[in-house]
């Protein structure tokens, strides 16, 4: 059955005779060509329809979460309330927020919903939106939803059905351990609609560079996506080697972009850059139109709501932390999550006519790029692969971690975890770290709580090598 599943699917993504967009759609998620056009209709909805909508799948979710997911159950109940007293978004403020330190308190069983045979695959960990990792389950659902909000925003911005986007990510791991047949299928399937190119963000060397930049030419890449820092990197490569390379657009995401980045990548790419908001566990949460006001909340998706340090919720252009509520995510909801980030939502709609609401100021991560001997440069996120491909979020349930590049040959990981790793553990992530980065000195120190900033915020990987 699965097999003729499958073979439905393939046919599908190179039926001529079925539109090119819902092919390409198809081809990320395998559902999301039925909501794009949802997306592109309710774009244009007045406010109170959006609200209206937002709300309805808000009562939906808070059923399905007092009804299945033990976390959620115990909590109406220690507070008293019934799923019928959340009606409209403003009431959400009822409910507790849901912390990353919850979620790893009753992952996976208090807080994911399904049989123990679903949990058996499809765990993710993330990098977290501002550095403490994070095991969950999405939903395949959620991710049709994402997609198809994802190909709206590149439509605002000149997309075309076909056009390549490449896509600067940290590698989903350094040595792929999946089975043959899987990394085929996965190929077979991204060939078929040939659209997306994902390249390895933490090989940034001039030599690594020099081939991508190569490539991205040869596969006439006419979007690029990615970290900020990553692509001012690549920027700056093709400024200073002479290279003109001529995207449509710039998307950024996942750190901030400063306006100095952004001058760079308009200067070198002579484009337009824009930036889109969204975490790990909750993706596809705001998109910047051309207007240059800020980012639309995808509110078909999800609810946003901002508080004080105290939770109290704040008017509107005022400046918090961001609680963000998955409207589709039923595998493991997640209501009223603090990612991490600030921001704040603007009051005055935007000039472009979409009602979706404005995010604007958001304050996310911010990394700082690590520098091997043999000089490959990698992004912070390079490290959560590692640790990954150690197995340590598993084995010793690594809850956050600090790199410090002191000096040339020397890199300090801080972490905080339950348990110390052992010798050989120990020796097997340092090595991993000198293949890497070459043979560097490379110290490990376990500690309890890693300091923040006055300002909340910290960075993840830093370097003091300038
Ligand atoms: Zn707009």
């Amino acid at each position: 059955m699965r097999k003729l599943e499958r073979l439905k699917y393939y046919t599908y993504l190179v039926n001529p005779f079925i539109q090119k967009k819902y092919r390409i759609c198809r081809s990320f998620a395998r559902d999301a060509h039925e909501y794009y056009d949802f997306l592109e209709g309710s774009q244009w909805w007045t406010a109170d329809k959006l609200k209206e909508y937002q709300d309805e799948k808000l009562r939906k979710l808070i059923n399905h979460a007092y009804m299945n997911v033990p976390y959620y159950r115990k909590i109406f109940s220690q507070y008293g309330i019934k799923p019928e007293d959340i009606r409209v978004s403003e009431d959400l403020v009822r409910l507790p927020i849901l912390t990353k330190d919850i979620i790893r308190r009753n992952f996976p069983d208090g807080i994911v919903t399904g049989n123990d045979a679903d949990k058996k695959d499809g765990v993710w960990t993330t990098g977290g939106s501002t550095g403490e990792p994070l095991k969950l389950y999405p939903d395949m659902r959620a991710n049709n939803l994402v997609w198809a909000s994802f190909f709206r925003f590149y439509r605002w911005h000149g997309y075309e059905w076909g056009d390549r986007v490449a896509i600067f990510f940290r590698p989903f791991s350094i040595t792929d351990k999946r089975p043959l047949l899987h990394r085929y299928l996965d190929r077979l399937q991204k060939g078929l609609v040939p659209n997306v190119k994902y390249y390895d963000g933490s090989r940034l060397k001039d030599g690594d560079l020099a081939f991508v930049v190569e490539d991205l030419i040869k596969s006439n890449m006419r979007i690029l996506r990615g970290y900020p820092s990553t692509l001012a990197r690549l920027a700056e490569y093709c400024r200073d080697n002479g290279v003109s390379l001529r995207p449509k657009f710039v998307a950024t995401t996942g750190e901030i972009l400063y306006a100095r980045q952004r001058d760079l990548l308009r200067k070198v790419f002579l484009c337009n850059v824009y930036d889109h908001y969204g975490c790990a566990e909750i993706m596809g949460v705001a998109f910047e139109c051309g207007s240059g006001s800020g980012l639309h909340l995808t509110s078909e998706h999800c609810v946003v709501e901002v508080v004080d340090k105290d939770g109290n919720i704040l008017p509107p252009d005022d400046k918090g932390l961001l609680l963000i509520t998955d409207l589709d995510n039923y595998r493991m909801p997640f209501i009223r999550y603090m990612a991490g980030d600030e921001g704040s939502i603007k009051k005055e709609p935007c000039g472009c006519g979409r009602n979706l609401p404005l995010l604007d100021n958001v304050i996310g991560r911010e990394c700082d790029m690590i520098k091997g001997l043999n000089g490959r440069i990698a992004h912070g996120l390079f490290f959560v692969t590692l640790m990954q491909d150690a197995q340590w979020f598993e084995r010793f349930a690594v809850k956050d971690f600090e790199v410090v590049q002191s000096e040339r040959d020397h890199i300090g990981i801080t972490i905080v975890s339950e348990g110390e790793p052992g010798d050989d553990d120990k020796n097997k992530l340092i090595t991993l770290c000198q293949e890497h980065f070459g043979r560097m000195r490379i110290s490990l120190k376990f500690c309890e709580e890693i300091l923040r900033t006055p300002s909340g915020k910290r960075r993840y990987t830093r370097s003091e090598i300038g």
